[in-house]
């Protein structure tokens, strides 16, 4: 069960001296707030707790607590424990890949249902709305006190995957927990206007951009935006700013399924999918070498735009 997979975790934890939690690629609110959370609360435990970076960190978290101790793996470090968390696969982990054969032992904290276990202890619930739920009942059972700045970090992971408490996947028990957190006097409004009212002009240039490629397809229930890398620079923006496109067009009354292609290189398009009441997007990336949840999910596509844009529309057709 669950909870023995949580006292399992514990005891390992106790009895780890080199601790390191490491973040996904192109890491977004949830899996930074959980590291976050996790590591000021293992502070209060251990000694040697560290957090390794994968990818930059977007400019979006740089108001989090502690968000500068997010470091580089240092190759004569040895890894005693390496906590994974929001992380649905191993290639998740990008070029921090190889530290999973490294540690002598892995815990896989996550909400995917595309999960594939790869760790050691893998705590995998797909009913939490984020993972930061799970962080949220890892450290009450590790006794430790949930303070203002672990509260805030695992709110932000909550509040982004939730779509601010909007998306299918929050629960009574998702609102009881953020209850939780504001009692511990967070300032909700300042992390709020952080991730939802702080948008540079960059971003919105790029966003105005994006929806002049708008298509919809299959009696408009599919929208799909492309960004070129041309368009970024032409915004002097950077690809990290697409972010919020995909379920700002989910958003058009007729769509159930939005798409989002972003030409990362030039055979090397990442795709995020959102839908809105019954097409299940994860089984649909996981056709295409992707993952994720049954309303967000994505996967990479080594092929130019228009073709990796052909290849969606081929999957989508089977749904429509
Ligand atoms: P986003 O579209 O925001 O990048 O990701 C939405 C969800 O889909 C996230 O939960 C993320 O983990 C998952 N996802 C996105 N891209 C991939 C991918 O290439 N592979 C897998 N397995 N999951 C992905
Ligand atoms: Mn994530
Ligand atoms: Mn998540």
């Amino acid at each position: 069960s669950i909870e023995n997979l949580f006292d399992l975790a514990i005891k390992q934890i106790q009895e780890s001296e080199n601790i390191y939690i490491v973040s996904h690629v192109q890491p977004d609110g949830d899996n930074i707030g959980s590291i976050l959370a996790l590591w000021m609360a293992l502070k209060n435990i251990k000694e040697r707790v560290f957090i390794l970076k994968t990818d930059e960190i977007p400019s979006d978290f740089l108001f989090l607590p502690n968000i500068n101790i997010i470091n580089e793996y240092n190759h004569d470090d040895n890894i005693d424990l390496l906590i994974t968390l929001d992380t649905s696969d191993e290639s998740r982990l990008g070029k921090n890949k190889d530290l999973l054969n490294q540690a002598k032992t892995v815990i896989n904290i996550d909400h995917h249902i595309s999960n594939n276990n790869f760790g050691h202890i893998n705590i995998v619930d797909s009913n939490a709305a984020a993972t930061g739920e799970l962080v949220y009942k890892l450290i009450n059972r590790l006794k430790v006190p949930i303070d203002k700045d672990i509260a805030s970090c695992i709110y932000t992971a909550i509040s982004s995957d939730t779509g601010s408490f909007m998306y299918d996947n929050t629960s009574a028990e998702t609102h009881e927990i953020a209850a939780e957190l504001i009692r511990t006097g967070i300032d909700k409004g300042n992390i709020n206007i952080n991730l939802y009212q702080s948008r540079s002009i960059e971003r919105t240039m790029l966003f105005i951009k994006a929806l002049e490629t708008l298509k919809l397809y299959f009696e408009n229930k599919v929208a799909i935006v492309k960004i070129t890398r041309s368009m970024v620079e032409e915004a002097n923006a950077k690809m990290e700013d697409t972010e919020g496109i995909v379920s700002f067009i989910r958003e058009i009354a007729s769509v159930e399924v939005a798409t989002i292609l972003k030409e990362f290189n030039e055979e090397e398009i990442k795709v995020s999918m959102r839908s809105k009441r019954y097409v299940d997007v994860s089984s649909l990336c996981a056709n295409l070498g992707g993952g994720g949840h049954i309303r967000a999910a994505g996967c990479t596509i080594n092929s130019p735009i228009d073709i990796a844009e052909k290849l969606i529309l081929n999957e989508l057709e089977k749904v429509f």
